[in-house]
């Protein structure tokens, strides 16, 4: 029994169809003796001949029209639940009923219960029953049965024949539900159409093995009830019955194969007794056919009686997932930027819009695995909800907002929270996605010391006076700035002498803007826009105050800034972020891979020089209240002009991670204290980075550890009073100081 019906080995057929040919000349003669009148032998003689000429006909004008013959399997068009997974944090390879992969969310139409399913997954007994009530001689035929055909033919003028099968194959029937064109109704110009299916029948037999047809079949043939839209065996085997389709017996199998006739009449909810005897209608058959023994046969009529119908609706498209029974209630924030790059994704691979990707997304019964970390995801979702973890601000309005994004070295999105309150509508506008705003100093790093140290204009320790540079102004003007406090708005050059990390560590603006003085504006500009793949920069951005201080003209995401943060936690390499790692559509095939190609944006020694600058900025700098006990963090703060956004990007040892603060319109948060951006980082993700499966960043080749002196800057000799700890790319090393001090 558990062998599957070989469907298509065609010498078999060839026998096996010479056989029930003669077979069905025989039944036809009986049935002539039935209705032996001479007037019903002319009628038939009639229609024969006329089906025989309008065969002839057609054939010849289908020469010349083969396009509307051709009828492709591919293109179903029911609503194919597609399903985001997340990997289950609790996975025990070892036990065999933890699951790999769990539900995230399941995306359907509302009305339309389909779910795919492959043939593999369907019971042979189930696949059999539908055979023997709707098509018996389906392996053998070459998508139509001409005696049924006749049948069908003869039953318009006399419908006295006991048309059980009724007229049409599974070849035939799978395609009038694909193309929508419905040749059941003969007597109204469908004589037609039928012939149209006949032929499409014969071509896709041609295409396609019994296996692939019967797969489609099952997959898009209704069972729906007055009120529900059920669509294939699945979603038929979770409704009727709360079974996954691979869990079916022999009787429940059958009471699915009664329905197919009249699914809204004949199913079990509507009509349990017509269900049954259509059941046992079907059971007979298969058991003279040979499909079951009479052991098996007897057992299942027995079955039937005792069938146990479920009838419940939220089970109607599960499958493994039992979650999917629940109202998932709105899309997360994950979830939301997930459909939209599914979107994108499937856009690209069909080269479709984007309209038509969503509808496909909506229906298509996709497996989208995403990058999530949903441990990370909730506990961040929760601490952001929590107003005690916004320290410092007048939260009594409650209008203040917030944003977090979190992605691992190969950017791969682990947890994104696009506001600070509960989620309460699907699809909604997210802070760290959608909106963009100025990213303050910490574009500093990405725009300035990155490329200034990986250019080699400027090592880790190299001297730098705080004073202005002289820009043009719009009026031609030559001026003097930056000013290093944006609040005070005052000259407050110190003309002091600092190495470059601890203009970093301190967020020195002129320094800033001396190293994009050195690299050139357009330099960082191309930089940002080629190698971290910034999509809201503008070409006005090219310029001193864009890059220096981060006063972009478009602001940038959090997401974008987040993500280019990658090149100093991971030997500078820039992956482009994603929050799908794979897409597989229905049928299992791989669409979509989340590429582990990247960008070289910094060489691994720079990255590296980079990592150890900002690792001032939180042990001495501006981001100490983000200090962690047990791991390494590096990162960098950001605030906006007049304190309208506060900002802070850190990287530890396994991820990438940033907030932003701030408000709907452009108003100065209540706040003096840069620390905030810091502090509210590290109250919303300072435990899980002290849980973090490493400690430290790695230390790539090309990278030195060496004394400088504090006066000159550069490598110390034992004449020098004052030395400091530097990290220099090997490449690049300073001279030895010639001071003498
Ligand atoms: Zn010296």
């Amino acid at each position: 029994m558990n062998e599957r019906t070989k469907a298509s080995t065609s010498s078999k057929n060839k026998k096996r169809k010479r056989k029930k040919r003669s077979k069905g000349l025989n039944i036809f003669f009986g049935f002539m003796k039935v209705f032996g009148t001479f007037l019903l032998s002319a009628l038939l003689i009639v229609v024969i001949t006329g089906s025989i000429f309008a065969t002839a006909l057609t054939i010849y004008v289908l020469n010349y029209a083969d396009t509307t013959t051709t009828v492709s399997l591919e293109n179903i068009t029911a609503n194919y639940t597609s399903r985001f997974l997340y990997e289950n944090p609790d996975y025990d390879e070892n036990d065999k009923k933890s699951e790999e992969y769990l539900l995230y969310y399941a995306l359907k139409n509302t009305n339309q219960h389909a779910v795919w399913t492959d043939y593999q997954s369907i019971p042979l007994n189930l696949s059999n029953a539908i055979v023997a009530t709707e098509d018996e001689r389906f392996l053998s035929h070459d998508g139509v049965d001409f005696k049924r055909t006749l049948g069908a033919f003869v039953n318009i003028f006399l419908p006295l024949y006991d048309d059980n099968q009724g007229g049409s194959t599974i070849t035939q029937q799978t395609i009038k539900n694909l193309t929508g064109d419905d040749a059941r109704d003969l007597s109204d110009g469908g004589a037609e159409r039928k012939i149209r299916e006949i032929f499409r029948a014969m071509n896709v037999e041609k295409s396609y093995s019994k296996d692939d047809i019967l797969e489609c079949y099952m997959n898009i043939i209704s069972f729906a009830t007055y009120k529900y839209d059920i669509i294939g065996v699945q979603a038929a085997a979770n409704y009727y019955f709360g079974k996954d389709v691979s869990q079916l017996n022999l009787a429940e199998c059958a009471s699915i194969a009664a329905m197919i006739k009249a699914p809204a009449e004949l199913n079990p909810i509507e009509d349990k007794q017509a269900n049954k005897e259509r059941a046992q209608y079907t059971l007979r058959k298969m058991n003279d056919i040979g499909m079951v023994s009479s052991d098996e046969y007897q057992k299942a009529l027995k079955a039937l009686d005792k069938l146990k119908v479920t009838g419940d609706i939220e089970y109607s498209s599960v499958t493994q997932y039992e979650d999917e029974t629940k109202d998932q209630g709105p899309t997360s924030w994950f979830m939301d930027d997930a459909i939209q790059q599914s979107i994108e994704i499937l856009e690209d691979y069909y080269g479709i819009n984007a309209q038509e990707a969503n509808e496909k997304l909506y229906s298509g019964g996709y497996t989208i695995y995403t990058t999530v970390d949903m441990d990370m995801q909730t506990e961040v979702e929760q601490k952001m909800r929590d107003k005690s973890n916004f320290v410092t601000y007048d939260l009594e309005s409650d209008k203040l907002l917030s944003a977090f994004f979190c992605c691992n070295y190969y950017g791969e999105v682990k947890a994104v929270v696009g506001g600070r309150k509960k989620k309460k509508k699907s699809q909604i506008w997210s802070n760290a996605t959608d909106t963009s705003r100025s990213p303050g100093s910490t574009i500093k790093p990405l725009s300035a010391y990155g490329p200034a140290i990986d250019s080699d204009l400027v090592t880790y320790s190299t001297i730098l006076k705080d004073e202005p540079i002289e820009i043009e102004g719009e009026d031609g003007e030559k001026r003097k700035w930056p000013v290093n406090y944006s609040e005070t708005k005052m000259e407050n050059w110190s003309y002091n002498d600092f190495p470059v990390w601890t203009m970093l560590q301190n967020s020195t603006n002129t320094a800033a803007a001396q190293l994009v003085k050195m690299v050139t504006p357009s330099y960082s500009y191309n930089f940002l826009q080629q190698k971290l793949d910034f999509t809201t920069l503008n070409i006005d951005d090219a310029d001193y105050a864009p890059m220096a201080v981060g006063a972009l003209s478009n602001g940038v995401h959090l997401s974008e800034l987040v993500e280019a943060y990658q090149i100093f936690g991971n030997g500078g390499k820039k992956y482009e972020k994603t929050f799908i790692s794979l897409i597989e559509d229905k049928d299992g095939t791989v669409i979509y891979e989340h590429s582990d190609s990247y960008t070289q944006a910094l060489d691994p020694s720079s990255a590296y020089v980079m990592n150890r600058m900002m690792q001032k900025v939180i042990t001495s700098g501006t981001g100490t209240a983000a200090k962690l006990e047990t791991t390494d963090l590096v990162g960098k703060t950001g605030t906006a002009e007049d304190w309208t956004d506060l900002l802070f990007v850190g990287c530890t040892p396994d991820y990438v991670s940033g907030i932003w603060i701030g408000y709907d319109t452009l108003k100065t948060i209540p706040t003096g204290d840069y620390q905030d951006s810091a502090q509210i980082w590290k109250n919303i993700f300072g435990d899980i980075a002290e849980n973090e499966e490493h400690k430290t960043f790695e230390v790539p080749e090309g990278v030195v550890e060496a004394k400088y002196c504090t006066h000159s800057g550069l490598l110390a000799t034992n004449s020098c009073s004052h030395t400091q700890t530097g990290y220099y790319k090997e490449s690049n090393l300073p001279g030895y100081c010639n001071l003498g001090y």
